[in-house]
């Protein structure tokens, strides 16, 4: 046997990087898609060197640098006031300390760049407007059964992954049906021309502005051209759908008393859509000839920007354990199971943690604030040693 197949479900940052990854070692990839194109929304994605490295090693680094940009650091300020915090080294620092770039890039960018790798390559078959429905998995193979409004079809693979996202129907195949789980935050996110944004605020840097309602990030996408904003708003109710519209004043309303710079970028865009933030415990990642990858396998709140780090960091391993085709299937997706739930949940707690980091209030605020300045902008780096260096 030279080669196996897969059946990768979902057609996200983790399952195209997924695709590419199992085609380029040699083995017969279906990726199925309920979506029937692949627009993106217009929002941005910081790419830490975890998650470079990985898109580097797999030969995307003369297309992906025509579209990144490369922040020289974060600069970290309180909400309310605009006073500046202290300052995280990105850049060359990032660069020369962990072999890798921290890139930020359009989602759109990352999509098409990913895509037109993976349309390159023959032994990918790409199955768009088709919704998964259930896999049974076999002795000898998974099968998995795919709707569309006209058909009913079953496809069989030697393995099945799952990369659907954190509404996943595959997690419930491995036994996992509860819900994910709202985490009393909304994403507000939007890109703006960047000369519609405040000069001090459309530098090549990233924004992170802290407070006890919120928090905001900003950063430069599409070689410069655009700013991307995030902005997190406290709330106990989720919206309805995955992303809906929001109006800038219900926005401004929340950020009233924010500083006038940062009420002065938010204020320049026009179009806002909301997502609410949710994740769930990391539970069965493998059964079988079944695993789930990226969001299906462990969301992650957005507050360390690592969901799509940790799908391709999950891509690279699960390529790595599935190189050899006569290796035990069944023994190398439990291997990958091992190899990377006690880093989602690591992942997932740092991120819920800084949640509360970012918006603490009052002492806590206040020795959060003396930590950053103490530790400088070298520090704040250091800091995230485990995360950044990760090898898988
Ligand atoms: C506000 C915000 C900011 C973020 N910023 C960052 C960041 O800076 N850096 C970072 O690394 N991450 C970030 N993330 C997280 C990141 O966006 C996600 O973790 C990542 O996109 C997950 O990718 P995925 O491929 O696992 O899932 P998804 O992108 O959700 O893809 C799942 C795919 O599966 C398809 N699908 C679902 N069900 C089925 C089915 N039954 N049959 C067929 N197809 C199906 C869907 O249509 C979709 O295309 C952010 C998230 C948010 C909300």
């Amino acid at each position: 046997m030279n080669s196996r197949s897969f059946a990768v479900v979902g057609a996200g940052i983790g399952g195209l990087t997924t695709a590419l990854t199992l085609a380029r070692l040699g083995h017969e990839v279906t990726l199925v898609e309920r979506r029937t194109g692949f627009t993106e929304v217009g929002a941005g994605l910081q790419l830490s060197p975890n998650a470079s490295r990985i898109l580097l090693e797999l030969g995307l680094g003369a297309a992906l640098r025509r579209v990144v940009t490369e922040p020289e650091r974060v600069r970290i300020r309180t909400l309310r006031t605009g006073r500046e915090i202290g300052r995280i080294a990105l850049g060359d620092f990032m660069r020369g300390r962990f072999d890798a770039p921290y890139w930020v890039v359009h989602r759109a960018d990352l999509q098409t760049v990913l895509l037109d790798a993976v349309r390159s390559l023959p032994n990918i078959r790409i199955v768009m407007g088709r919704t998964v429905e259930g896999v049974v998995d076999g002795p000898d193979d998974a099968s998995l059964t795919m709707t569309s409004s006209q058909s009913r079809d079953t496809l069989t693979a030697d393995a099945v992954i799952g990369a659907d996202g954190v509404w996943s129907k595959l997690r419930h195949s491995l036994g996992d049906t509860a819900a994910p789980t709202f985490r009393n935050a909304i994403a507000w996110r939007t890109t703006i021309e960047r000369h519609l944004a405040p000069a001090e605020l459309a530098g090549n840097e990233t924004g992170l502005w802290l407070g006890p309602k919120g928090h905001v990030v900003h950063y430069p996408v599409a070689g410069g051209r655009l700013i991307n904003i995030v902005a997190i708003e406290k709330s106990d109710t989720p919206v309805e759908g995955w992303a809906a519209p929001g109006q800038r004043e219900a926005l401004l309303t929340h950020y009233r008393s924010a500083a006038p710079l940062l009420r002065e970028l938010l204020a320049g865009a026009g179009e806002w859509l909301r997502w609410s933030l949710f994740d769930h415990p990391v539970g069965p990642m493998a059964k079988g000839r079944i695993a789930l990858l990226g969001d299906a396998a462990h969301p992650v709140l957005p507050f360390l920007a690592q969901g799509a780090a940790l799908a391709i960091e999950d891509a690279a391993l699960l390529g790595t354990l599935v190189r050899d085709p006569r290796s035990d299937i069944v023994q190398s997706l439990k291997t990958y199971e091992q190899g990377r739930r006690d880093r989602a949940k690591k992942v997932q707690e740092q991120a819920r943690r800084n949640g509360q980091i970012y918006h603490a209030r009052n002492l806590v605020a206040f020795g959060r604030d003396r930590v950053i300045r103490h530790l400088g902008p070298v520090g704040m780096t250091e800091r995230y040693a485990w995360l950044y260096g990760h090898r898988g």
